[in-house]
């Protein structure tokens, strides 16, 4: 589903490159010096059928015809762009066109490059090597940028932004969301007790819970301090209740080891459930499910309380 991002390959000489051309003769020979590279290349001689191989490939980048039957390269470009998994996957126009409006439309929908037909064999791979090194750069200061140093789960600032990404999608499909704020409890004793650093792997081991078991049906954050988020994007009321349920228990189960002390916590889990997300705004639902978190403290703690 929609969790992860997809991440192109980091080495560089093992690089999955996509390439997108109908005309046989291009397709062969950009996929021949791909190939002399060291490159894995899938091609492809027609645009629709990438738009769902790209998921399971997870290419580092793509090379992309313009003119195709179908749907064309812009379009191509625009859905992969509008798409928070495979936005960051570099795209490298190529066609025959030598109009500069074709160049400006495809750098204005997010390709990376242009490359002009007839295909020049030491261009193509300089280009690729290119924008591979750029890819590889970026895809370092990303992980920088959007994980929680800690946890290695998204911070703060990127979780609210997948939110609202997902709720601005759910609003044109007309479909449901869901966000649940997790705390631990009692935590502060957990830090007095077994000291700060032991707290820090309580922390990092709950996370590792907390994605693992929401792996395929949420989006997992630190929301900040022993306070976490989650999205979920593919559950009615009863599905969100009965996550946040395993949720709870799975953690209520788990020990974590400290010297020959076992020791265990329990979470408080406020969820908030929204049929409707028409113009729905983050701070709304992260409202709603910060006051289900406070009813489920207040009732007593490790409990799950639904909106
Ligand atoms: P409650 O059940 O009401 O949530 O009680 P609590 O003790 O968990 O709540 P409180 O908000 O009083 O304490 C949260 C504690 O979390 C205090 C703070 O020191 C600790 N904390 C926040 N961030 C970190 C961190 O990164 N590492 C460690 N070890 N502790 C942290
Ligand atoms: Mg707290
Ligand atoms: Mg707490």
């Amino acid at each position: 589903m929609l969790i992860t991002k997809i991440e192109g390959e980091n080495n560089m000489a093992n690089a999955k490159i996509l390439v997108v051309d109908d005309d046989k003769l291009s397709l062969t020979l950009m996929t021949d010096i791909l190939k002399t590279e060291g490159y894995t290349v899938y091609p492809f001689d027609n645009g629709s059928s990438i738009l769902e191989m790209v998921y399971l490939i997870k290419p580092s980048a793509i090379l992309l015809d313009i003119i195709l039957p179908g749907i064309d390269g812009f379009e191509i470009c625009k859905m992969l762009k509008g798409d928070i998994q495979t936005e960051d996957i570099p795209i490298i126009m190529i066609t025959g066109r030598t109009h500069s409006s074709d160049v400006k439309k495809a750098l204005e929908l997010g390709a990376f490059d242009y490359i002009k037909k007839p295909i020049d064999e030491v261009e193509l791979a300089a280009r690729v090597k290119s924008v591979l090194r750029y890819n590889e750069y970026q895809e370092k200061l990303k992980a920088m940028a959007i994980k929680d140093g800690l946890t290695g789960l998204y911070n703060h600032t990127f979780l609210i932004e997948i939110l609202e990404k997902e709720i601005r999608k759910h609003e044109k499909k007309s479909s449901s969301i869901s966000f649940a704020m997790i705390d631990i409890d009692h935590f502060k004793k957990i830090n007095d007790v077994y000291g700060h650093l032991f707290g820090d792997k309580v922390l990092k081991g709950l996370s590792d819970i907390l994605s693992e078991s929401v792996a395929n049906f949420g989006i997992a954050g630190r929301y900040g301090g022993e306070e976490f988020g989650i999205i979920f994007t593919n559950s009615d009321k009863e599905g969100l209740c009965n996550l946040c349920e395993k949720l709870r228990k799975n953690v209520q189960d788990n020990e974590f080891q400290i010297g020959n002390d076992k020791v265990k916590i329990t979470i408080s889990i406020g969820a908030c459930f929204k049929e409707d997300v028409k113009d729905l705004k983050s701070d709304e639902i992260i409202r709603q499910a910060d006051e289900a978190l406070y009813k489920a403290k207040s009732s007593g703690r490790n409990k799950v309380e639904i909106v």
